[in-house]
């Protein structure tokens, strides 16, 4: 849940993961159809009428968004959505053939085959209705005093019901060998804290919409109507309540606000009005002395909520909770609307749900991803591109070795230390070496609901049942489809699962310099995270620990603070400004990353005698370098879904992550014959790798 994990290209924001999966009951199974994938580097994108001196972005994709309108089920759509299609269309294939397969079916087979046949069978979902769940509600009925909540939350955060907080596990921050419990913030419904206070007339009417969808909710699993709506507002009010004693998400990108290593004691003085010691018995976790309570103040603020909160307020808001964390496409027909037209309609702009069939391939990569993905990757990773991709990824290491040596602000001392934690880097390609193993789950072809209960409680299990045991190193964070890679700063390693290893982002028909921008462009990023402003506070060993001089450490917070100031500048929508410090790790892995594929296709070039004056389809190696690079971001966003991204997205929109790092590149404008001054290659340029 803490897992600082910094990603390059997340498609979905990483703090709505309710609104990720919806799409409709009652659309048609679309038959397999060709995707294409683009080509490394696709001219036909390019708006030859632009400058890209002026707007780089508009220039490498001006025409995407004609070529490839928003489909109405997306709230974006871009270059990472064409992949994400592609390989949707991949697992579906082979979904529908695990799902129609008899006696013969592997164990795994099995298992992700009922479990997307269970989630397409629609009908049965709709006659089953609220039925399913009514055992967790009935749980809720029995509670007869405020003392006998502990066990039920603790059973609610087992099937992934965030009601009040948020229990699970993390590698300890100040000692990455460690495995150990942790007690964080939660409880809310809408995406990030600050949707509970910020002014302005948008988000006054997201929260009015809020509340009525809760009524709408109520309404439909029986309740009249006045009830539902002082439901609803009652619900408001204690999620405002638990809001305002959380952190908000840019303070969280800051390690060390969010631990607090301390004994299990503690938290009787933080919180006495629960019993923490039952609770944690009954949490599936093993029995631990101490856990990280990520927001002591939380703790505390929680407990004057449910002292001051009345008995039938709280079990109003349970039951709201339990309703809120079941995946839409378990519910039944009405109630899964009323949720997409929240929080697909309504927060994301998005027109309509997405098909049932790729609602179902994702539920299934979600609850059994690595049963799944080694079926994937037997079929669409080669031995080929793995080793391609390794290749790429010591140039990227090697040059950062090289852009170390070069840094006039570093002091010999902390360029040491940081090529110490360089050379540490683990590099994890494509799947892991050894599968999950999913054999003590029961997976139905008839019981949607129940598989997705029980998969969650699988997973949690697995998460709890870690704590006290020593680190697995291999283990991954993404499944082998998914379309996104990441760096995760207590294990100290980069990962990229097999679904991002493909065209355009890797292309093995492209040019070098094509591939060197775009796949390049992802593996330097990632490397860089382990150097931002977050990645930069842990060590070699993945621990949170200082290795900086005190005077390299202000010259990098001078430096870093030079893109904070550059992004917040930039007008993401209306008058929403992007958001300079909640972004500024993924900005400096943008700029970072771009720079370290820069130098290892220079590298690359000398090594194959690339001359680079040649032009090739009208571009000089280092021009196709740069529009590999920006085409990576091509596409579009639909308003809301801009406003959500910015509010709650470390990541800047696609535009700035494009024309935000190559004005810090001179060498960009050199490439394109800018002069010094237009807007892509100004007087002032940010750099801090
Ligand atoms: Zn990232």
């Amino acid at each position: 849940m803490i897992k600082q994990i910094a990603a390059a290209f997340v498609l979905v924001s990483v703090f709505c993961v309710l609104a990720m999966a919806q799409a409709p009951a009652n659309s048609k199974p679309e038959t397999a159809k060709t995707v294409d994938r683009l080509p490394g580097l696709d001219k036909q994108l390019i708006d030859a009428t632009a400058d890209p001196c002026i707007d780089f972005f508009q220039y490498a994709c001006g025409n995407f968004s004609k070529l490839y309108p928003i489909p109405n089920d997306r709230s974006a759509y871009g270059t990472g959505s064409m992949i994400a299609d592609y390989t949707e269309h991949v697992l579906h294939t082979m979904l529908e053939k695990a799902a129609a397969g008899g006696a013969g079916r592997t164990p795994n087979e099995q298992k992700i085959g009922d479990s997307y046949a269970a989630c397409m069978d629609v009908e049965t979902i709709n006659q089953k209705g609220l039925t399913p769940l009514q055992m967790e509600l009935d749980r809720i009925t029995a509670i007869k005093s405020k003392g006998e909540l502990p066990e039920l939350l603790a059973r609610f955060q087992l099937i992934g019901v965030g009601a009040f907080l948020s229990f699970g596990e993390q590698q300890d921050f100040k000692d990455a060998r460690k495995q150990i419990a942790l007690l964080d913030q939660g409880g809310l419904g809408l995406p990030e804290r600050d949707y509970y206070f910020r002014s302005g007339a948008a988000a006054e009417k997201t929260r009015a919409q809020y509340v009525q969808h809760i009524a709408n909710m109520f309404k439909l699993t029986g309740e009249l109507e006045k009830k539902a709506v002082s439901d609803a507002e009652a619900i408001m009010q204690l999620e405002t309540a638990l809001a305002k004693v959380s952190m908000d998400i840019t303070s969280r990108r800051d390690p060390n606000k969010i631990y607090h290593l301390m004994p299990v004691s503690e938290l009787a003085t933080l919180a006495p009005g629960v019993a923490w010691d039952r609770f944690l018995a009954a949490s599936g976790a093993p029995r631990v002395s101490e856990l990280n309570v990520a927001n002591p103040d939380f703790v505390k603020g929680l407990n004057s909520v449910l002292a001051s909160t009345d008995l039938e307020t709280i079990k109003t808001y349970l039951r709201w909770q339990l309703i809120l964390s079941t995946p839409g496409d378990v519910l039944p027909k009405a109630l899964d609307d009323e949720r997409f037209d929240f929080y697909g309609r309504k927060l994301r702009g998005q027109p309509e749900q997405r098909a049932r069939w790729k609602r179902c391939v994702q539920a299934t990569d979600g609850a059994l991803g690595e049963a799944l993905g080694q079926v994937y990757v037997a079929q669409e990773f080669s031995p080929a591109n793995k080793q391609a991709t390794l290749q790429m990824v010591q140039d990227i290491e090697a040059a950062m070795d090289q852009d170390i040596d070069t840094l006039d602000w570093m002091s010999a001392a902390t360029k040491v230390k940081a090529k110490e934690k360089l050379h540490a880097v683990a590099d994890k390609i494509g799947y892991p070496d050894h599968w999950r193993d999913y054999s003590s789950l029961v997976i139905t072809r008839d019981d949607a609901f129940g598989n997705n209960l029980r998969a969650t409680a699988f997973e949690s299990r697995r998460q709890l049942e870690k704590i006290g045991k020593p680190v697995d190193r291999g283990e991954w964070g993404m499944s082998p489809p998914t379309v996104n890679a990441y760096y995760d700063p207590s294990m100290n390693d980069i990962n990229f699962p097999a679904g991002i290893l493909q065209p355009p982002l890797y292309d093995s028909h492209a040019s070098d310099a094509s591939n060197y921008g775009h796949i390049g462009g992802v593996v330097g990023h990632e490397l860089t995270h382990g150097f931002d402003d977050e990645g930069r506070q842990f060590d070699a060993y993945g621990n949170l620990a200082d290795w900086w001089t005190a005077e390299d450490g202000k010259r990098f917070d001078e430096k870093a603070d030079c893109e904070v100031k550059e992004y917040s500048n930039f007008v993401a929508v209306d008058d929403v400004k992007v958001n300079g410090k909640l972004t500024l790790g993924e900005n400096t892995a943008d700029n970072g990353g771009l720079r370290l594929a820069y130098i290892a296709f220079l590298a690359d070039a000398k090594r194959k005698n690339i001359d680079l004056a040649q032009k090739q389809d009208g571009y000089t190696p280092l021009q196709q370098f740069f529009l590999g690079y920006g085409q990576s971001w091509c596409g579009s966003t639909r308003p809301q879904q801009l406003r959500l991204q910015v509010q709650t997205d470390p990541h800047s929109p696609r535009q700035f992550r494009v024309d935000g790092v190559v004005q810090n590149m001179p060498e960009f404008g050199q490439a394109f014959g800018c002069k010094v001054g237009q807007p892509m290659m100004p007087v002032n340029a940010c750099r801090v790798w």
